[in-house]
């Protein structure tokens, strides 16, 4: 293993060993292929750069103390990156692919795989861009489907801790009928200016609201919204979210715990209401969250009232993170051995 302070890495780019990358050109996609430099090389018509047809993916894989390497529900990334593909007319990356390819570039970048108990981890980001010319606006021919990885610390250096964000109303991230539920590049383009306007009023992220009415909750930003209250794990159903794995892990393990799951409209009137709300996403798993800010009106729900992140979201934390690392059954067979 490299000599890294794993405890410290933030959560960005580092340069590792290797990346791989499979194009798709006439029709099929080509043999897997090794790379060693930081770069692609791609036409200047490409559609990715012209027309947006990019998505990308991102896991995380664990090194547990029994020293194993662990896979955190790749296949559901498979599934989300093909939907991607499909929504704004690429080639979708079979599975298989997309397993080989995983299965390589953790291999081929093994040092970089965090040791166990520090919160770290490798994080991988599949990518499917246009690569193939076009001028008139036209699905392209020709694919390029890469992954790299790198280390990254825990993403919050003080541990799991709670944070304030904005709601806002003069921007929304996505359109009821438009791209929300798909991870595109796009979707992150829309929400560049509002959410670095959060980042400097000091806010971590902003939460979206439906673009339609302005009366529900879609997203924080990156990140899924849910909440807790009477035994209940509360978190929106909306067109324009993106389905977050670790959304969908949480419902599943709060079934599994007895808690009710809703998977249902949230009304931004419902805020009061609630014991705790988090946002959640690969990167932090949780983010509990503390204060809420209407930004328009100023009006502020508080959660947390002794500064720490409430016992439902904890205890949904610790077993997620314990899942992943290998220290708590996987009793639904979420990791892949590698
Ligand atoms: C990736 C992403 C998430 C989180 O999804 P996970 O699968 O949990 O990492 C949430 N919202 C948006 C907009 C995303 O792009």
């Amino acid at each position: 293993m490299k000599n890294i302070d794993w405890a410290n890495l933030p959560f960005g780019y580092y340069k590792t060993n290797y990346n791989v990358r499979c194009y798709y050109r006439d029709g099929k996609w080509g043999e897997i292929e090794v790379s060693s430099s930081e770069h692609i090389n791609i036409h200047m018509a490409a559609t990715a750069l012209h027309y947006g047809q990019e998505a990308f993916e991102g896991l995380k894989v664990f090194r547990g103390k029994d020293n194993k390497i662990r896979i955190f529900r790749w296949e559901e990334n498979a599934k989300r990156m093909q939907n991607s593909a499909r929504g704004i007319m690429m080639q979708p990356p079979p599975s298989e692919l997309f397993f080989e390819m995983l299965k390589k570039v953790v291999l081929l970048n093994e040092e970089f795989v965090p040791p166990a108990g520090l919160g770290a981890a490798l994080y991988v980001r599949p990518l499917l861009i246009g690569s193939g010319p076009q001028v008139g606006v036209k699905p392209a021919e020709e694919y390029l489907f890469l992954m790299f990885a790198g280390p990254v610390g825990p993403y919050f250096k003080e541990g799991f801790n709670p944070v304030d964000i904005q709601i806002i109303r003069d921007y929304d991230r996505a359109a009821p009928r438009g791209t929300g539920h798909i991870k595109v590049g796009g979707n992150y383009a829309a929400s560049l200016v509002s959410s670095e306007r959060a980042h400097k009023e000091g806010f971590a992220t902003v939460l979206y609201l439906d673009a339609c009415e302005k009366k529900y909750i879609d997203e924080a930003g990156p990140a899924n919204f849910f909440a807790i209250k009477d035994n209940t794990y509360i978190t929106p159903k909306s067109n324009s979210i993106l389905p977050s794995i670790t959304n969908l892990s949480l419902r599943e393990l709060a079934a599994d715990m007895g808690l009710k799951v809703e998977q249902r409209k949230v009304a931004v009137s419902e805020l009061g209401d609630f014991e705790e709300v988090g946002a959640c996403g690969t990167a932090a798993v949780i983010s509990p969250i503390k204060r809420i800010v209407e930004r328009e009106t100023g009006q502020e729900f508080t959660y947390c009232p002794d500064g720490k992140p409430g016992p439902v979201s904890t205890k949904l934390y610790q077993r997620l993170k314990g899942i992943q690392e290998g220290e708590t059954e996987d009793k639904f067979n979420w990791n892949t051995i590698l």
